[in-house]
């Protein structure tokens, strides 16, 4: 049974919980205040992310007390669901209502925060599914309508974590990135006309893969995102742009992309809004 109230900063329960969780509060902390000066509020920045910070720690003692369990890994998906799953107990929305929608918020941020801890290098450009996916010949996609066949175009269970790295990340599958780069007809998906070069290994325009729903979330869903249906062909400075960019010109690019594919979602047994979209970018 869940009982929200006001807990201040200098109840024991509180100071207990922060002292616990010390390191990772700070590490989330610092990252709020970089999403807090990309949303423009410079001024209002770190008063903003030391709110996020004590309304994580007041979600942790909701979720433990209520629970009789203890988080372990803040950075999971799994502590991430488990304090998302409050949002969802009677008697939240009211009580979220009243904070000025603070706990709704941090959530927000918290889920931003944990994708951005699960990102590994593999995310970045260049290492990018781009490698492989190019070597595979045309000759050998000569037998696609055949290979067609495996793709993924059902509810899929996501496979094992690698464990190669300090983080562990998913495999990926090349022959869906192909599949989608077959699919952009080797365009930009964000603007067509955009001009690219010739690619020296499959003597095709240069188009990137990127996941939209990045791959850092494949821990937040149940069946594997890693499918032709998920995977947008960008050109270089647009694969840079959904990378790098600031705020709004991320925003527009995301939403702008969602779009077009937001109905492709559900028969992969993957549920996701523009809103949770945005999120994973670090957009809140
Ligand atoms: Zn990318
Ligand atoms: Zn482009």
């Amino acid at each position: 049974m869940y009982n929200f109230r006001v807990i201040p900063a200098k109840e024991n329960i509180f100071i207990e919980t922060k002292n616990r969780f010390q390191d990772i509060l700070e590490d989330f902390k610092h990252y709020a205040e970089t999403l807090t000066i990309e949303a423009g509020n410079a001024k209002a920045k770190s008063g903003k992310a030391d709110s996020y910070t004590r309304y994580l720690i007041r979600l942790i003692i909701f979720y433990e007390e209520s629970n009789n369990d203890e988080l372990s890994d803040l950075t999971s998906f799994e502590a991430l669901k488990k304090i998302e799953g409050i949002k969802y107990i009677e008697g939240f929305k009211q009580f979220n209502q009243e904070s000025n929608r603070f706990y709704s918020a941090t959530i927000s941020c918290y889920l931003a925060y944990v994708t951005y801890k699960n990102t590994t290098d593999d995310e970045l450009i260049g290492g990018e599914l781009d490698n492989l996916s190019n070597i595979l010949s045309d000759k050998e996609y000569s037998v696609r309508e055949e290979q067609a066949r495996y793709l993924v175009n059902e509810p899929k269970a996501k496979p094992d974590k690698g464990r190669n790295s300090v983080i562990s990340s998913y495999p990926r599958n090349y022959k869906e990135a192909r599949e989608a780069k077959i699919r952009s007809n080797w365009t930009c998906e964000f603007n067509q006309q955009h001009g690219t070069f010739i690619n020296n290994i499959n003597n095709n325009p240069h188009v990137e893969a990127h996941h939209l729903i990045p791959m850092a979330a494949q821990d937040y869903f149940e069946n594997t995102i890693d499918f032709a249906d998920n995977i947008v062909c960008l050109c270089p400075t647009c694969h840079s742009r959904i990378h790098y960019a600031v705020r709004a010109e991320k925003k527009e690019m995301i939403i702008e992309l969602f779009k077009r594919r937001r109905n492709l979602y559900l028969r992969h047994g993957v549920e996701i809004n523009e809103k949770l979209l945005l999120n994973f970018y670090g957009i809140i």
